[in-house]
């Protein structure tokens, strides 16, 4: 059969992005299609000269901590599912959590990623969720950094309770825009309730991370529509994570999508938001994977957990970990072979404070404008 005639070139495309356009539709799902081992290195020079432009060399380092795997969810791609009994439940005490991200802040980490399944005892508990927020600012004061929460879709007034003790980032992943796919991926969860939240967040001042999965039945088209909600959101980390079979789970035979797409979807992410925050997941393929999604263009390290602390992983729950690997020490040698380096703690300070200042602004604007 005669090769479909694209009416796009790579040159052109990827030109129009380092010149600071934005990418249509069309042209990210041309991207998204490239097969050719040329076009796709081309691609994934063209993503780190604008990593360079915007960051230099330095790359941001996340610790991960997944203090409660318990969740009254069924996501039909995850391990921790409320329904599965094949996977490690724990749900680790206030002082556990807190040694535990004092240890993340001493090894060097920028960031405190808190994350926990939407876990009955915060709940569905008299005063759940306040022991929450107290722990959240616990964290925060102790380590003196950043803190990014990953609670899953909280009442309102809980959101505005965290926005209220400081803490940075909330984290919520629809994993796919496409409804039809969000209904079979998490099911009797609202679409809408998930991305109403994180524009609450926005609202509130909080910076957003907004990702999705490869490999779970989305199409091209999908993915160049979760770049445009992306976008409409004004997410400041964009991720992309391929997905893993879960043991136990609906989606436990489907197979986990070639590496390269992943890859690719890195880099075109990096095309179209240049200078924002693309995490390179070591949930996914372990350090091992970390230098390729480096080259595609990501400068955040995520999912960095200490050794021996019995704290599992999303996609991988114990991949690397208790090998010490998953830590800044493990990842810094990764780094250096790539001409990269750890940036200081500083250097992520003053990108926040900056991204923060800049959405002050906006409000501001779209308020004058009102
Ligand atoms: S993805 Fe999150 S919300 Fe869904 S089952 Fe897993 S832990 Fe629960």
């Amino acid at each position: 059969m005669a090769k479909a005639i694209s009416p796009f070139k790579l040159e052109e495309v990827l030109k129009k992005a380092c010149d600071r356009h934005h990418l249509s539709k069309e042209e990210i799902i041309f991207l998204l299609g490239l097969k050719e081992e040329e076009e796709i290195n081309q691609l994934f020079h063209r993503a780190q000269s604008l990593r360079r432009r915007y960051f230099g060399d330095k790359i941001f380092l996340y610790g991960f901590i997944y203090f409660s795997t318990y969740c009254r969810n069924q996501c039909t791609f995850c391990i921790y599912r409320a329904p599965n009994r094949l996977c490690q439940r724990y749900r680790k005490n206030e002082s556990e959590i807190i040694e535990i991200a004092r240890g993340l802040a001493e090894s060097g980490v920028h960031l405190i990623d808190l994350t926990m399944g939407e876990d009955p005892f915060y709940y569905q508990q008299d005063n759940g969720f306040k022991s929450l927020v107290e722990l959240i600012g616990k964290v925060k004061e102790e380590t003196g950094l950043p803190v990014m929460v990953s609670p899953g879709v909280i009442p309102k007034q809980v959101l505005v309770a965290l926005a209220d003790i400081g803490i940075d980032w909330y984290a919520c992943y629809q994993e796919t825009h496409n409804r039809q796919l969000f209904s079979y991926l998490r099911p009797n969860q609202s679409y809408d309730s998930r991305l109403e939240e994180k524009y609450l967040a926005r609202e509130l001042g909080l910076l957003v991370e907004e990702g999705i999965l490869a490999g779970v039945g989305e199409s091209k088209i999908d993915v160049a529509a979760s770049m445009q909600a992306m976008r409409d959101l004004g997410a400041p980390q964009v991720r992309v994570m391929s997905f893993i079979p879960q043991r136990g789970s609906p989606m436990s035979s489907w197979p986990s999508p070639p590496r390269i797409y992943e890859m690719i979807i890195i880099a075109v992410l990096r095309l179209s938001f240049p200078d924002r925050l693309i995490p390179a997941s070591l949930d996914i393929d372990g350090v091992e994977g970390l230098q390729e999604r480096l080259k595609a263009g990501a400068n955040v390290v995520t999912s960095l957990i200490p050794a021996h602390t019995g704290l599992a992983g999303v996609a991988q729950a114990s991949l690397d970990i208790d090998g010490g690997y998953r830590t800044v020490k493990g990842v810094l040698p990764v780094l250096e072979e790539l001409g990269l380096r750890a940036a200081k703690v500083e250097d992520y300070g003053h990108w926040i404070h900056r991204v923060k200042n800049g959405l002050v602004k906006q409000r501001i604007c779209s308020g004058i404008k009102k």
